[in-house]
């Protein structure tokens, strides 16, 4: 998998606002937020995109949305939030290091845009 800015973020090498991690796991916060609360929850092992994971990654998905989960409970918004994964370029995603959105703090419209 190429190198990424997400990547350059686990290094340290680039700053970012982190509100979470564990050995499995980093986040921190959207720079351009789309919610009060808008956090990146990424995994510290590369990994392009959603479609790119397989049954041997079935522990890491699921340890990605406890963790949104937690985050969520720590930021207040465990009542009401959205999750969003954007997978490949046609569906927005703009950093080729899977990352879960993890959005609150606002109410949200159905369908998404
Ligand atoms: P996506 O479009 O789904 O690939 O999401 C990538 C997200 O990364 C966007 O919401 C960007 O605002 C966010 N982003 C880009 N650069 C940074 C950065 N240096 N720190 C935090 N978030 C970033």
């Amino acid at each position: 998998m190429a190198d990424t800015l997400f990547s350059r973020i686990i290094r340290r090498e680039i700053q970012a606002d982190i509100v979470f991690e564990d050995e499995t796991c980093l986040a921190f916060r959207d720079i351009n937020p789309q919610a009060p609360v808008h956090i990146l929850i990424i995994p510290k092992t590369p990994l392009t995109r959603l479609t790119d994971a397989g049954e041997q990654d079935a522990g890491l998905l699921g340890k990605l949305l406890l963790a949104a989960n937690r985050i969520a409970t720590e930021q207040g918004i465990a009542d009401a939030f959205r999750i969003v994964v954007n997978n490949g370029a046609g569906a927005g995603q703009s950093v080729f290091h899977l990352h879960l959105h993890l959005l609150g703090g606002r109410s949200f419209t159905w369908p998404p845009g």
